[in-house]
């Protein structure tokens, strides 16, 4: 027999199980149940493909037996079972991603809130130490020679040793703590309670649940029963089950396709963003089924990654049960299917935004960053999803805007939507680029998330308007009679634009005046297709190598420094000129929130004219 450590993150899971306030303690009977229905599961797919396996799979199935007198409540399988590696990877340590933030966050918080942050985790097996002060699990995997004994109090240590006589599968022997009402903590050795428990939580579960010889599970998949038959609260158990969230979704979808290929599915939006929706290694895809029997889980071919966030199930009638990932990616019937599982999603979320716009908002707050990776990626349903995103915009400080409000309150003759992109609203609104719009009373969507970066450069339009960056190429907002003031303007300041673009020719590809400045004397601007500098920076902190990207100065006629530098220009000044163009120019970098080259030349420059004031 060996005595080994758990993993520092999973000791500090088993702690906050052992001192859990959580109130629905119920819930360990159903990970427990849901865990043994995966090894069944795994058993008979394995079956499937290894036909020399010499396993019994003619009666799968879960047992839960009770024993008051020794207060112990075991739940056996006869599933796939688990080798010693396989007990010390999975039960001695926690290697799902998510869970060091999981940790970080329940650090964060009062242990007041800490339960419900256990509630979206969900921890699975360890959930058994909310009701038991010992756990004994045995368990054998087929192509092992012998089985595996497990067993701890939840304390630092396990112990665990091999056993010759282990049958198939796995049971999970718990030894219960005293019941006890107040810490409400029921009898979980009366059948009639366990009966309660499995018909709540574990009622779908395809393999029979058996309690003293009995079926206690009507063992019917939700998505095979008439949509008016099943409770709310049954397809939030079953959400729980696949999802492993155990908040409720916040909305579930339907659908059913009969003809040459069937298919019926079951489909969830959850009401909070999977911790690992931001992780490289995150988990995609709905479960495959074929007539009622699992197939694999995290099917891509069903799902495209921008909607990973949506869980479920497919249920295929007309695939091979020995179906694998090349045959999926290649069938024409599986595009088909996917193409309209997600048309569905889109929709249902549309319909969200229109008839329940909290529900709506809450989705698009935990998910809109991924959703909007499809803007990149799916083409064939860009204008489906412009239309359910949401922007902040210059025209509330809080609420944000769908796209076809923002047009609904274009002006007259405005052609564009205009945007801004940048790493924070303040920036945003605080940038020079935004004066012209502001002053002709032009609203401007607010883009923040590192991915509008992206998708504002290959999205051209919405609904026949195009957009258009504040920062990028010219905004055409004058009037005709602006218009040649404005180039009357230009004419007249030709040859110290030109004699700038030389001076500053390092940094800038142009200088130019301005049509989108009020108030600032100066800002850069990139040409339509220019890297913003957001992104530069982001190109930058993932570590690729960029050119120098020059931009264009513009400059702001009516400002009285740039008035200024024109009169010193006329009057035949050049020397110190140098010096005043390099200090306008880092003005406007500062002034949009941009680094500069070299801030202690600047520092100098500036020091230097302000003595010249004394
Ligand atoms: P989760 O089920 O969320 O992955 P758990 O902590 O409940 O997390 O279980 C960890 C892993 O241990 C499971 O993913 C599974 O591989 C294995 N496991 C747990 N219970 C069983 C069982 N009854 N039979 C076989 N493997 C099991």
């Amino acid at each position: 027999m060996e005595t080994l450590e758990f993993q520092s993150e999973a000791r500090q899971l088993l702690q906050l199980m052992i001192h859990s306030i959580y109130s629905n303690k119920d819930t360990f009977l159903r990970e427990l149940v849901s865990n043994a229905s995966d090894a069944l599961d795994k058993l008979r797919l394995e079956s499937f493909r290894d036909k020399d396996m010499k396993v019994d799979v003619d009666d799968l199935h879960i047992v839960i037996e009770t024993d008051p007198a020794e207060r112990t409540l075991t739940v056996r399988d006869n599933g796939i079972g688990m080798t010693r590696e396989d007990v010390v990877r999975l039960i001695g340590t926690i290697a799902k991603s998510g869970t060091a933030e999981f940790l970080r966050q329940l650090k964060e918080q009062q242990s007041s809130t800490s339960s419900d942050l256990i509630g979206q985790f969900g921890i699975g097996f360890y959930s058994s130490f909310m009701v038991a002060d010992k756990v004994t699990l045995v368990t054998k995997y087929p192509h092992a020679e012998k089985g595996v004994r497990w067993e701890s109090t939840g304390e630092s240590t396990y112990t665990i040793e091999d056993v010759d006589d282990a049958p198939q599968g796995t049971s999970v022997t718990l030894h219960l703590k005293p019941a006890d009402d107040e810490d409400r903590l029921p009898d979980y050795t009366e059948p009639a309670k366990i009966r309660e428990i499995v018909k709540r939580y574990s009622d779908f579960i395809t393999w029979p649940v058996r309690l003293g010889g009995e079926e206690i599970n009507s063992r019917k998949a939700l998505w095979a029963r008439p949509a008016s038959e099943v409770t709310e609260e049954e397809y939030a158990e079953f959400y729980r089950h696949i999802s492993h969230d155990w908040n409720a979704p916040l909305e579930t979808i339907r659908m059913q396709a009969e003809g040459t290929f069937e298919y019926q599915a079951l489909l969830f939006l959850p009401s909070q963003a999977p911790l690992d929706l931001f992780m490289r290694d995150s988990k995609r895809g709905v479960q495959l089924y074929v007539k009622r029997v699992f197939i694999m889980d995290d099917c891509a071919e069903l799902m495209p990654e921008y909607l990973r966030f949506v869980k479920g199930v497919v249920d295929a009638a007309d695939l091979s049960l020995n179906v694998s990932r090349e045959i999926l990616q290649q069938d024409r019937h599986i595009q088909l299917m996917r193409r309209r599982l997600v048309k569905k999603v889109l929709s249902s979320i549309k319909s969200l935004m229109s008839s329940r716009t909290e529900d709506y908002l809450k989705l698009w707050r935990e998910v809109g960053a991924a959703l909007k990776e499809g803007l990149l990626s799916d083409f064939d349903n860009r204008d489906a999803i412009l239309e359910i995103c949401s922007f902040a915009s210059t025209h509330s400080e809080s609420e944000l805007t769908s796209l076809a409000d923002y047009v609904s309150r274009m002006k007259e003759g405005q052609e564009h939507i205009y945007y801004m992109t940048g790493d924070s609203r303040t920036a945003v609104e605080n940038s020079p680029h935004m004066e012209a719009l502001r002053a002709k009373g032009y609203e401007v969507l607010i883009l923040t998330d590192p991915i509008d970066e992206m998708w504002v450069d290959s999205v051209p339009s919405f609904d026949g308007k195009p957009f258009q960056s504040v920062a990028k190429g010219q905004v055409d907002l004058e009037t005709e009679e602006e218009k040649s003031a404005n180039e009357a303007k230009a004419a007249e300041f030709a040859d110290l634009l030109s004699w700038m673009s030389t001076s500053l020719a390092e940094d800038v590809k142009e200088v130019r005046l301005s049509t989108r400045l009020t108030t600032s004397p100066a800002c850069v601007v990139g040409d339509a297709h220019d890297i913003t500098p957001t992104l530069e920076k982001m190109y930058k902190a993932m570590g690729q190598e960029l050119p120098k990207i020059k931009r264009i100065l513009e400059l702001n006629p009516s400002h009285p420094l740039v008035e200024g530098l024109h009169k010193a220009f006329a009057a035949g000044e050049r020397e110190s000129l140098a010096d005043t163009a390099e200090l306008v120019y880092g003005l406007a970098l500062l002034a949009e929130g941009g680094e500069l080259a070299d801030p202690s030349r600047f520092v100098k420059l500036v020091a230097d004219r302000v003595q010249r004031t004394f």
